[in-house]
């Protein structure tokens, strides 16, 4: 069967292979490069993205993980994976590095602090009629994308918080909280047309 990763040096590992499981894939959890020789898809999930940053070199998943990337992989990333994704970032830590491919620039902590994280209902036009339950958590917005980025959701206010290009998926909020599954199924049809 299908085989998908999640990157699990740290956030929110176990609500994503939750519901990849419960979509009917097989999930390996990537600590190390070999662990993703194994995979025909990846998650980054959320947490936050400079210690992910940080883990990534120390661990040798960086390179790897770019290699990959740039090889067609699909990957969803969301909240701090989506600020990994990124070709561009604002407001990082010093020296903070993303590891790239999808053609956008987004700002980390875009909306205040922790205790201004909050929940809305999101039209996204791309899985349907029914709204999406976004739970913004000390999460990025997308301030710039390049041509081949499809804008899948906006907030009322016009700013950007799912992306889609080609095979990668990002968004700034957490569906894996709510028993939203449509952007993980979406990953998932990626994955099998890519295989
Ligand atoms: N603020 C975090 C960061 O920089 C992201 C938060 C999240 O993933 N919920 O990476």
């Amino acid at each position: 069967g299908l085989r998908v990763g999640v990157l699990a040096l740290q956030g929110d590992v176990r609500e994503h292979a939750a519901v990849l499981t419960a979509l009917g894939a097989g999930v390996v959890l990537v600590r190390r490069a070999s662990e993703l020789d194994d995979v025909a898809g990846l998650v980054l999930p959320g947490g936050e993205s400079s210690v992910m940053d940080k883990l990534t070199r120390r661990f040798a998943l960086r390179d790897p993980l770019r290699e990959r990337i740039a090889a067609g992989l699909p990957v969803y990333g969301t909240c701090a994976g989506l600020i990994l994704l990124a070709d561009r970032l604002l407001d990082g830590i010093a020296g903070q590095q993303t590891l790239g491919g999808l053609d956008a620039t987004v700002r980390r902590n875009a909306f205040g602090a922790q205790n201004e994280s909050f929940e809305t209902r999101l039209a996204v036009p791309a899985l349907g009629d029914a709204p999406v339950a976004a739970t913004f958590i000390r999460a990025p917005e997308v301030v710039e994308v390049g041509a081949g980025v499809d804008v899948l959701a906006r907030l009322a206010d016009g700013r950007i918080v799912a992306v889609e290009q080609g095979p990668l998926l990002g968004t700034a909020f957490h569906p894996e909280v709510d028993g939203e599954t449509r952007f993980h199924a979406r990953f998932l049809e990626q994955v099998r047309a890519a295989v």
